[in-house]
């Protein structure tokens, strides 16, 4: 059904070229030659003046047949670290780095599968209907090629983002609104042994904290305090500390409902000691949640059964591309690409996993 060796060597070529966020052109232009090479139609966005990044968002286009319904595929296209001058090993099972940089298989395996699946559907003469391909920049910097998508005349029917880990075939259904919050708490200084009419910054910052909760809060959320800057000496009362949080919820008036509570308590705390308060709130994206009975739950899980394997379906606490596709109206579901431990330098691709994602990709084209 799709090329095996043809769909390995096309991974080992794309994560040669490195693409670390921001630094996207090159592997943007070697895709954007290789769509065309395909018979697509291309064009970018403006991603890269926005964002002082050196690439933009790629869409394409392969026309099809118009009783079918299209479908995208989404990958993207940088990694969160350097691959340069990056060794493959590849035992035949798996593929890894040499240890001394990451793979990049997140999300350059999703970038090869789509490719294969397509290139695939075309030789072996399958019909299709309109077959759309959105590959970004940015993703791993907070979503933020996702961000700067211009959908005005591209709408398909189906979407679906090759990017998230092992099993094969895992479905990401729903994921959650996610809010990153900094609270500068400023107070008043003094030496520590004429603190009279001072006003400790970091107690502030603590009072508020231990009204709180962090951690797994319920079935749906979460929270985190990340990171405290704040004190300079022993002998001098800090009158600056700083506190980032981030709280998630796949339940979106959960989530407003805890960023206010967070809010709210760091305002009393600053109040009640006489500190001031400046915030930076941001909600960097919002929840997600694709049913049982929805069209493209039904297509997923159905082509998942057709090759034998019952998916696993995933309401996940992270955030994908997918979040602000589905934000902005472009319903989407993530999908597995046979990736694991990214993000780290131990980061493997299991080459059955691998090639059966790529079988699955052909085969959602085939089914819509
Ligand atoms: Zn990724």
């Amino acid at each position: 059904m799709i090329n095996k060796d043809r769909l390995i060597n096309f991974f080992e070529k794309i994560v040669k070229i490195d693409s670390p966020s921001k630094e996207e052109r090159e592997i943007m232009a070697f895709l954007r030659a290789h769509l065309e090479s395909l018979g697509f139609k291309c064009h970018e966005d403006h991603a890269a003046e926005k964002s002082g990044g050196n690439a933009n968002n790629l869409y394409g286009v392969l026309k099809g047949n118009p009783d079918h319904k299209s479908i995208c595929f989404n990958a993207h296209t940088d990694t969160v670290k350097s691959t340069k001058n990056i060794k493959i090993i590849n035992n035949g099972d798996t593929i890894k780095s040499d240890g001394t940089t990451i793979l990049g298989a997140d999300d350059k395996a999703g970038v090869a599968i789509i490719i294969e699946a397509i290139q695939s559907i075309i030789e072996n003469k399958t019909p299709h209907g309109d077959i759309y391909v959105l590959f970004t920049v940015q993703e791993e910097i907070g979503v933020s090629g996702a961000e700067m998508i211009e959908t005005d005349a591209f709408s398909p029917d189906y979407c679906f983002s090759f990017d998230t880990t092992v099993p094969v075939i895992t479905l990401v259904a729903g994921a959650p609104t996610h809010f990153i919050m900094k609270y500068k708490i400023h107070g008043k200084s003094a030496h520590a042994a004429y603190a009279k009419n001072s006003v400790n910054s970091i107690f502030v910052a603590a009072n508020a904290i231990s009204k709180l909760q962090t951690g797994i809060l319920d079935e749906d959320s979460c929270c985190n305090f990340g990171k405290i800057i704040g004190g300079e000496r022993f002998n001098i009362v800090p009158d600056y500390c700083e506190v980032w949080v981030e709280c998630r919820s796949r339940n979106n008036d959960k989530a407003n409902k805890l960023e206010q509570k967070i809010t709210k308590t760091f305002e009393e705390e600053c109040e009640r000691a006489g500190a001031t308060l400046e915030k930076e709130i941001r909600c960097g994206y919002r929840a997600f949640n694709i049913d049982k009975d929805d069209p493209q739950f039904i297509l997923a899980r159905n082509t998942a059964l057709e090759m034998g394997i019952e998916p696993e379906i995933e309401y996940s606490l992270g955030g994908y591309d997918a979040s602000i596709f589905n934000e902005k109206g472009l319903k989407t579901m993530v999908s597995s690409t046979g990736y694991d431990k990214m993000h780290t330098t131990d980061e493997v691709l299991y080459i059955d996993q691998f090639v059966q994602a790529c079988e699955y990709a052909y085969k959602l084209i085939e089914n819509v």
